[in-house]
C-alpha cells in the first residue's frame, strides 16, 4: 500500500498520541503523531508545509511505539522517512535540514559521520589483530570504532575468548543506517553497494553486528534496496546465545559483582528486530538478576536517539533520555545498542541521574573472564 493511503486510513483515534514520548515530552501540537501524518501527507501530495510542521517531522524518534498501538498499522516511520527525502529532494527547511545533510556528505566522504579519520578506525584493537580469512565478519560499527571503544574491545575480546571464528576489515565503512534513516536512499544506496563490494572481496557470508542499526540496515534496508542476497546477518546477543548456554551447562557462568540490573530493549533489536529473550537469557545464564522497566520489550520507550533527533534538537533528546532513566528501577543499566548507551549515560551525566550503563558484552565478557 502506498504511503499517502496509508496516511488516509488514520482514524484520528490519537492512541498513539499516550505512546508518543516525543509528543508527551515537548506537548507541542506539531509533535502529535497525527500532526505529523498532516504534514507528511502535504508534503507527499507536493505542497509546502510549514517550519513548524518540519519541526514535527525531524523531532519524530521513528521509535515505531505508535505503529504498535495502532489500529491500522500506520507505518509512522517510513511515512516520516519519505517526506524527508522529499524535503532534502526540495531543500526546504535548510537550517534544519543541513546538519544532516553535513553528516551524510562525512559517511560517503570518510566512511564515518564526522566520528574521526578512516585510518583510526582499528585505533580500539588491545592487540595486533590475525587477520585471517573466515566467512563471517565482526562489523564494529562507527561509534564502537571511534567514540564507544569498550564496546569494542569488550565485545572483540568476548568472541575470541569464545572461540567464536570471525574476520574483521580496515576497510570497514559506515553500514549507510542514518542515510537510509534520514531518508538519503540514494546515498544509502551507494553505500549499501560499496559494502556488498567489500564483502565479496573478502567472502563474508555471515555479518555479526554490535549496533541493532546496523543489524536492521544490513538485514531488512540493504535487500530492500539492491535485492537479496546470500548473508546471514546476526546480532552479537544471537552469536552468544547458543555458546554461552553450552558454557553454562558445562562450567558455569557467575558474573562477579553483587549488582542489580535493568536492560533496556534498543527500540530497532526489539520493536523492530523481534530480539529481547536472547539478552535476558545471556544475562539469566550469567547468574544476573535483572529488573524490569515497566514498560519493557516491544513496549520499551526510545533512549531519545532515535530518528536522527538529537542531532538537531540534543537538549530534547536528553530530556527524553531524562525520563526514561528516571523509569529505570535499577542504577545500572545494560543495553546491547552503543546509540542507546551514549544517549542513555549522556543523559545520566547531564541530569545527574547517577545511572551506570554497560553494553552486554562489558558485562559478559567479565563473567566469562571468571569463569574461564
Ligand atoms: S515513531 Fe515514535 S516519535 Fe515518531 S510519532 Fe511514532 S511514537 Fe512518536
Ligand atoms: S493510532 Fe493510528 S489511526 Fe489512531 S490516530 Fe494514531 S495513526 Fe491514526
Amino acid at each position: 500500500m502506498d504511503l499517502v493511503t496509508q496516511i488516509d486510513l488514520c482514524m484520528e483515534c490519537e492512541i498513539c498520541s499516550d505512546v508518543c514520548q516525543s509528543y508527551l515530552t515537548a506537548q507541542k501540537q506539531a509533535y502529535l503523531p497525527i500532526s505529523r501524518l498532516k504534514a507528511a501527507g502535504k508534503i507527499l501530495q507536493g505542497e509546502k508545509a510549514s517550519l513548524e510542521e518540519i519541526e514535527g517531522l525531524y523531532t519524530c524518534l521513528k521509535c515505531e511505539r505508535c505503529t504498535k498501538v495502532c489500529p491500522q498499522e500506520i507505518d509512522m516511520s517510513q511515512i516520516v522517512r519519505k517526506a524527508q527525502s522529499e524535503l532534502l529532494k526540495k531543500g526546504d527547511a535548510p537550517l534544519l535540514v543541513k546538519k544532516v545533510k553535513e553528516q551524510m556528505e562525512e559517511i560517503r566522504k570518510t566512511g564515518n559521520p564526522k566520528l574521526g579519520a578512516p585510518e583510526k578506525r582499528w585505533e580500539w584493537l588491545p592487540e595486533k589483530f590475525p587477520v585471517k580469512e573466515s566467512e563471517t565478519l565482526l562489523f564494529v560499527g562507527c561509534m564502537p570504532s571511534y567514540w564507544l571503544k569498550d564496546i569494542a574491545i569488550s565485545s572483540y575480546l568476548l568472541l575470541r575468548k569464545l572461540a567464536i571464528d570471525f574476520t574483521m576489515t580496515k576497510e570497514e565503512v559506515c553500514c549507510g543506517h542514518y542515510l537510509y534513516n534520514m531518508g538519503e536512499i540514494e546515498l544509502a544506496r551507494e553505500q549499501f553497494i560499496e559494502n556488498i563490494e567489500n564483502f565479496n572481496r573478502l567472502g563474508i557470508r555471515r555479518i555479526i553486528t554490535l549496533c541493532p542499526g546496523c543489524y536492521r540496515t544490513f538485514k531488512d534496508w540493504l535487500p530492500e534496496l539492491i535485492g537479496s542476497m546470500d548473508l546471514e546477518v546476526l546480532h552479537i546477543v544471537q552469536v552468544l546465545l547458543p555458546v554461552l548456554k553450552e558454557k553454562g551447562d558445562t562450567n558455569g557462568l557467575k558474573y562477579p559483582r553483587n549488582l542489580e540490573f535493568t536492560y533496556h530493549d534498543p527500540c530497532e533489536l526489539t520493536r523492530v528486530g523481534g530480539i529481547y529473550e536472547e539478552p535476558r537469557e545471556i544475562l539469566r545464564l550469567c547468574g544476573i538478576n535483572l529488573i524490569e522497566m515497566e514498560e519493557n520489550k516491544d513496549q520499551a520507550p526510545c533512549c531519545g536517539g532515535g530518528g536522527g533527533v538529537a542531532g538537531n534538537f540534543l537538549d530534547f533528546a536528553v530530556d527524553i533520555a531524562a525520563q526514561v532513566l528516571d523509569n529505570i528501577p535499577t542504577s545500572d543499566v545494560i543495553t546491547s545498542c552503543p546509540a542507546c548507551f551514549l544517549r542513555l549515560s549522556h543523559a545520566s551525566k547531564k541530569r545527574q541521574k547517577g545511572k551506570r550503563l554497560y553494553y552486554v558484552s562489558q558485562v559478559l565478557e567479565e563473567t566469562v573472564n571468571r569463569s574461564v
